[in-house]
């Protein structure tokens, strides 16, 4: 070890095939931060500072799937812990015009919103909230210091309770798929993010030929007809992670 060296370097050396661990507590991401009037409710619609380049939301018949980079996993982590504090923001990521990375025939291109159940927004007002909105200010997000640490137990198993209310429920309308939840619903499966950020990068420079996803369950387990179970399927690009 030579100190000397390392005082007057004092970035992380890397040596090829090793990463910098990232950390999802403490990342920064650029956002605007927009309102839409509409009749009497102004809406408050945060998106990102900066276009995703790279993920494009296709929406299927039983799931979601959106194909990340690094830069795109770690807007979305940053975008899932956003929204889950956010009880009165919309947060808008556009998704309809990335890569073609995950692309299918029979999948349309969406966007994804994140909101609260407790805005009561109706997912019908949207392409008018989309194409009213004025004024964006540019405002970074700092991502606090300890991200979806993880629950106990017995909140694990609540999900099996008939009373169980804390899933995220989805809906779509104007290519947009909206998940909405309560602080509880998007925490219990932030930690899928959390890993995508902190672990995925280590994982994929070890096996670079493995598939690498997260599933984030969406809807109600059983026979909810109004929201049927399907799931967001968030996975490293094999060409672009
Ligand atoms: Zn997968
Ligand atoms: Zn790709």
């Amino acid at each position: 070890m030579n100190d000397d060296r390392s005082a007057s370097h004092p970035a992380p050396t890397m040596t090829s095939g090793e990463e910098a661990a990232m950390r999802l507590a403490g990342l920064r991401w650029e956002t605007t931060v927009s309102e839409a009037r509409l009749g009497p409710t102004t809406h408050r619609v945060i998106q990102p500072a900066r276009a995703f380049t790279h993920a494009t939301l296709h929406l299927h018949d039983r799931y979601a799937g959106i194909s990340a980079d690094k830069t795109d996993a770690a807007a979305l982590a940053a975008a899932w812990w956003l929204a889950a504090r956010s009880p009165r923001s919309i947060v808008h990521l556009p998704l309809r015009s990335g890569s073609a990375c995950d692309a299918h025939d029979d999948a349309r291109p969406h966007d994804l919103v994140l909101l609260h159940r407790t805005l009561g927004f109706r997912t019908a007002d949207w392409k008018a909230v989309r194409g009213a909105l004025t004024r964006p200010r540019p405002h970074t997000i700092e991502v606090g210091p300890e991200p979806f640490p993880e629950l106990p137990d017995v909140e694990h198993h609540r999900i099996h309770h008939r009373e169980f209310n804390d899933h995220l429920r989805w809906r779509t309308a104007a290519d947009t798929l909206f998940v909405i939840g309560t602080r509880t619903a998007f925490d219990r499966q932030g930690h899928l993010f959390r890993a995508l950020v902190e672990e995925a990068p280590a994982d994929r420079s070890r096996y670079p030929a493995t598939h690498w996803c997260i599933e984030v369950d969406l809807g109600r387990k059983g026979t909810d007809r109004r929201n049927p179970s399907m799931y967001l399927h968030v996975e490293c690009c094999d060409r672009h992670w």
